[in-house]
Order: C-alpha cells, then sequence, then structure tokens
C-alpha cells in the first residue's frame, strides 16, 4: 500500500553560502517563481544570519524557513552555538540535523542528532533529520544496516504525535555535490526500509505518514523520475537550489 498521501515537501539547503543581502534578492525572486505552487510545500534554509530577513520576505507567502543546524540546551555558556527557541523567535518552522556535513566536519554522531531532534520538538521546530551511507559503506554492500542504526540511534524515543511530524532526508554521502544522483530505484529501496524501520519504532500507520525526502546532486532533469517512485516524498537540495530557475523547476517537477 504505497498510495502517496504525504504532501511533498521541496527543501533547499543553501548551506555557507548568500550573504544577507543576496539571500534577501534571491528570496524575492523565489517567492515570486513560486506563485501558484499548489499541493506541495517548499522550504528555504538559508544560513543563520539571513534568517530574519528572509523570513520577512517570506511571509504570508506558503515558503517555509528552515536552519541548517541548531544546539540541543535552551541556552547557555555555548560560545557560537544557536537553540531552538532562539530559531523559533526568528521565524524557523523547520530545522535540518545531522546532515553529513555536520556529521564529517564538526563530528556530529547519532547521539547527538537524538539530543537535537528532541529539542526541536519541544520548542515547536519539526526536524529534517539527514541519514545516509557514505560510497565505502554502500560499496561493502553495508548501506541498509547503516541507515538502519542511524535511524533507531537517532530518531528514537518520540511521543506517538511528535512522531507523525518527523521528516527523514535520505542523502547517501557519495551523492551530496558530487553530480552522482542515486537511481530511482537505489533511492526508492533505501526509501522503502527506512519506511519499514520508522514502522518498527512507531505505529505503522505513523509510518504511512512521515516524510522521507531524497537528497543528492538533485537537478532539474532528475526529480520527476525520483518523486515517481512511491517512498520520496520531496527533496533535500544543496546546489541547484541556489539558483532560483533550478529550484523552481524542483518545485514544479512533473508528478509521471
Ligand atoms: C545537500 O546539501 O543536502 C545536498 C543534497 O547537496 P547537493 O544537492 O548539492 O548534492
Amino acid at each position: 500500500m504505497s498510495m502517496k498521501t504525504r504532501v511533498p515537501l521541496l527543501a533547499g539547503n543553501w548551506k555557507m553560502y548568500k550573504t544577507v543581502s543576496e539571500s534577501v534578492s534571491f528570496a524575492r525572486d523565489l517567492v515570486n517563481a513560486c506563485r501558484a505552487v499548489n499541493g506541495r510545500e517548499v522550504l528555504v534554509c538559508p544560513p543563520f544570519p539571513s534568517l530574519t530577513s528572509v523570513k520577512e520576505i517570506t511571509k504570508g507567502t506558503g515558503i517555509r524557513l528552515g536552519a541548517q543546524d541548531l544546539h540541543w540546551e535552551m541556552q547557555g555558556a555555548f560560545t557560537g552555538e544557536v537553540s531552538a527557541p532562539m530559531l523559533k523567535d526568528a521565524g524557523c518552522d523547520y530545522v535540518l540535523i545531522g546532515h553529513s556535513e555536520r556529521r564529517q566536519y564538526f563530528g556530529e554522531t547519532d547521539d547527538t542528532v537524538h539530543k537535537k531532534m528532541k529539542a526541536a520538538f519541544q520548542h515547536g521546530l519539526l526536524p529534517v533529520v539527514c541519514v545516509g551511507e557514505s560510497l565505502a559503506e554502500r560499496e561493502s554492500g553495508s548501506h541498509l544496516s547503516v541507515v538502519d542504526r542511524q535511524l533507531r540511534v537517532g530518531v528514537s524515543g518520540l511521543t506517538a504525535q511528535e512522531s507523525l511530524r518527523l521528516v527523514i532526508a535520505y542523502e547517501p554521502v557519495w551523492a551530496i555535490g558530487t553530480g552522482k544522483t542515486a537511481t530511482p530505484d537505489q533511492a526508492q529501496e533505501m526509501h522503502a526500509s527506512i519506511r519499514k524501520i520508522l514502522g518498527d519504532l512507531y505505529e505503522k500507520s505513523a509510518a504511512e505518514k512521515i516524510r522521507v525526502l531524497y537528497g543528492g546532486s538533485i537537478k532539474p532533469d532528475n526529480i520527476d523520475s525520483l518523486m515517481a517512485q512511491p517512498d520520496i516524498d520531496g527533496g533535500l537540495v544543496g546546489g541547484a537550489s541556489l539558483k532560483v530557475a533550478d529550484f523552481e523547476r524542483i518545485v514544479r517537477y512533473r508528478d509521471v
């Protein structure tokens, strides 16, 4: 039973690109480009300094705002960190958690992912929890078990209500920023496995409601075939989210 009843989510991760003024001008163009987009949710995740300015522009447009990371404590002596209440007050609806670049360069683990996810829910932010295997793990055939472990540690322990609002992004590390996309079949295999694990962790009916996004070199020319897969509920887009025309085409993917 894989009728898609989930609202597709197309999310742009701007990473460490765009100053505040660049973000403002980009957000204005994006608002124009995304007029009359219905039946799908659009999310942008700018760098921290741009959040409030982008919020001013996207307010009332249906484009949602997300941050790229957060700290799990509410406040405290954690120089350089940003908390969930701060992001909520800045106008964020969502927050990315455990992006592979955070895991690779900043030492994030499944345990920190778990703490961050709990903090996000506690303060009214919706977490987009990122999982995915490395090239070596894919080549050795352990990709399914790697993601299984990331999920069982990272996204366990939610209430039934919270579990329905969780978003997962499957991003094979070998596909991020490399121009190498997982084939629709490879992605579908993993997405089905993720949904099965979510069904073990929570109710099977909850797992049917949780959106599982794909990420990794999504482009205008591969989004349609990815979105045609029964368990792919949207995309987390890096490079192609930095160009209005490309991101617009991705948001307006054709359901084939
Ligand atoms: C990402 O940043 O999450 C990502 C998938 O990047 P890209 O689309 O550039 O591969």
